[in-house]
């Protein structure tokens, strides 16, 4: 088994909020592995983003901080590292990419200046040498006539393009770690597809760990090893794609794999999961997801469950499977 490249420990991020403390991230822990795709998924609302935030300390500040845990990168705690090295990491070995390009591509810059640079930030390179590491970079993600995109301003690209122009920049460090929050969400579902292959054959090419933020289950049996289930902040539910998909053990997991096979085969009787994801400003004791569960016992509704291995690598924080009720 290849040593983790991240480790996430009890991981706590809260937000002030002018209602109170709002915890998006209740002691999460989480593994990535050298040259493994994981997908971390769950609704909105659940804490995904702020997990990706956290990572490259990129939590707003204020009103949010991270109050407690490890981010353990390559063995080394990234909570207490400089300022100084944090920027050298960030971009430079941890790259990430959002859901929206435009919140990180500069709307009056052309392409080729942005990715030029971050080349000749990354790379060394400086000049036609950057320019000619930015065509090159483009023809590899198979962007058609990249001479031209380079000479665009990102709003005279599309979605997609942009997309690939964002993964273009974040590959150009050669990463040890891509952390991609819902990078294909707000595309259409062929440029999803695109995107998403892209993604595993630039991760494959270099060697680079993915971690893979969405809400789509699709997405994830797609591309990842290992899937992490998060609910209210917590991982609920962790395992092999396999375990996940096969043999689901959470009923939240359950519920997800219901929704969104239920969709896939255009069911009449959509199975959906009733209710909707808690205000985190005032969570629900004991198991956070006992209002919505349809297997829910008395012992949920006031204790947290315990982790409970069920398989080598496949665990689930559930009352159901212990022998302690
Ligand atoms: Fe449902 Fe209880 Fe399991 Fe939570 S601990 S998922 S409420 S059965």
């Amino acid at each position: 088994m290849q040593p983790p490249i991240l480790n996430i420990r009890d991981l706590e991020v809260e937000y002030d909020t002018s209602k109170g403390q709002l915890k998006a991230v209740a002691g999460l822990s989480l593994e990535v592995r050298q040259r493994e795709v994981v997908g971390l998924v769950g609704e909105s609302g659940c804490g995904k983003s702020s997990v990706a935030l956290a990572i490259n300390r990129l939590i707003p500040s204020p009103p949010g901080r991270i109050t407690g845990g490890q981010i353990l990168y390559k063995g080394r705690d990234l909570l207490s590292v400089s300022e100084r090295k944090m920027r050298s990491i960030r971009g430079g070995e941890i790259a990430q990419m959002f859901q929206d390009p435009m919140t990180y591509l500069n709307p009056v810059m052309k392409v080729r200046t942005q990715l030029a640079e971050t080349i000749a930030a990354h790379q060394g390179l400086s000049g036609p040498r950057a320019l000619d590491g930015a065509i090159e970079l483009l023809e590899r993600l198979h962007i058609p006539s990249p001479s031209r995109i380079i000479e665009s301003y990102p709003h005279e690209l599309s979605g997609g393009m942009r997309q690939r122009v964002l993964l273009a920049m974040a590959i150009s460090c050669n990463p040890s770690l891509l952390v991609a929050d819902e990078p294909t969400t707000a595309l259409d579902v062929t440029i999803q597809m695109q995107i998403l292959n892209l993604l595993k054959e630039s991760v494959t090419d270099l060697q680079t760990s993915l971690l893979l933020i969405t809400h789509d289950l699709g997405v994830v049996a797609e591309i990842c090893d290992r899937v992490y289930v998060i609910y209210c902040g917590k991982v609920i539910e962790h395992g092999n794609v396999y375990q996940i998909f096969e043999n689901p053990q959470h009923p939240y997991t359950r519920g997800l794999l219901g929704s969104a096979l239920s969709i896939a085969e255009f069911k009449e009787d959509l199975v959906a999961i009733e209710g909707a994801v808690p205000n985190m400003l005032s969570p629900p004791l004991g198991c956070a997801f006992h209002p919505r569960c349809p297997s829910c016992m008395y012992v949920c509704t006031n204790r947290l469950p315990e982790i409970l291995q069920m398989e080598p690598d496949h665990q689930v924080a559930c009352w159901l499977f212990s022998n302690h009720v």
